[in-house]
């Protein structure tokens, strides 16, 4: 697959020294792809197709609803209610000689799920703004690999000293490097990350070993070093979930 070089916000995001520059990126591509679904360009005809058949998944539809534009998402997800309207039949088969209505939409017992069932599932759990979070981070997964192979602007030791990867992008990257990179480059890079990983979830446990020691009478007066957020950043860390502190 073609992907795109997009270096200077991943250089911003690696200068940021956050927990993982790839989940700072995402959650910068998700504000401005959630302004994007509410603002004007969503309203031409091509986006408003894909936006009918696929619409957002729970959380996005939460974040949307907290942007505040009622207006804007009135709209859409008034065309999105009258595709599924339109859906009806699909989603209520009828019966053929002999077939029970409810077994075409499920499937019947001990079989795989009925097809409708099925067409249900992938469509509730399509979402327009994570696909173009995903796609947006696989162009980042594949600047960085590309960046490492060949060290531009000393990127290896940009790295090196970075606080790693959160375990959601640490798979991603890591999968981009087997995509891209040759035999030999992917063991080094494989290595790398290993060891930058190995690192910095030694220093978030003791980070967060010190966050819980704080909490004892005794560790009253002491100060906080860099525990005081540990736990936020332990949370992303683990999932990729940026946590506002
Ligand atoms: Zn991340
Ligand atoms: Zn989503």
């Amino acid at each position: 697959m073609k992907y795109k070089l997009e270096t200077i916000p991943l250089w911003d995001a690696f200068k940021e020294e956050t927990e993982c520059p790839f989940c700072f990126l995402k959650e910068k591509a998700e504000k401005r792809y959630l302004k994007y679904y509410l603002g004007n360009s969503a309203m031409n005809p091509e986006t408003r197709v894909e936006l009918n058949i696929t619409g957002f998944c729970p959380d996005h539809f939460g974040k949307l609803l907290i942007e505040r534009s009622p207006q804007h998402l009135g709209l859409i997800t008034h065309t999105h209610l009258k595709d599924w309207r339109a859906d009806l039949e699909k989603r209520f088969p009828s019966g053929k000689n002999g077939t029970s209505l409810f077994s075409r939409w499920s499937g019947p017992k001990g079989s795989e799920t009925g097809e409708y069932k099925k067409t249900n599932d992938s469509r509730i759990q399509g979402c327009l703004i994570c696909d173009r979070i995903e796609r947006t981070i696989q162009r980042y997964t594949f600047t960085a690999c590309f960046l490492w192979k060949r060290d531009e602007e000393g990127f290896r030791s940009i790295l090196k000293s970075s606080k790693g990867f959160c375990i959601p992008h640490e798979g991603d990257l890591l999968l981009m490097a087997s995509e891209i990179l040759k035999q030999t480059e992917q063991d080094d890079f494989f290595v790398l990350v290993k060891d930058l990983q190995k690192k910095n979830f030694q220093r978030l446990e003791e980070e967060l070993d010190w966050f819980t020691q704080k909490f004892k009478a005794e560790n009253n007066s002491q100060p906080w070093g860099n525990s005081e957020d540990a736990h936020y950043r332990v949370i992303q860390k683990l999932t990729g979930k940026r946590t506002d502190h």
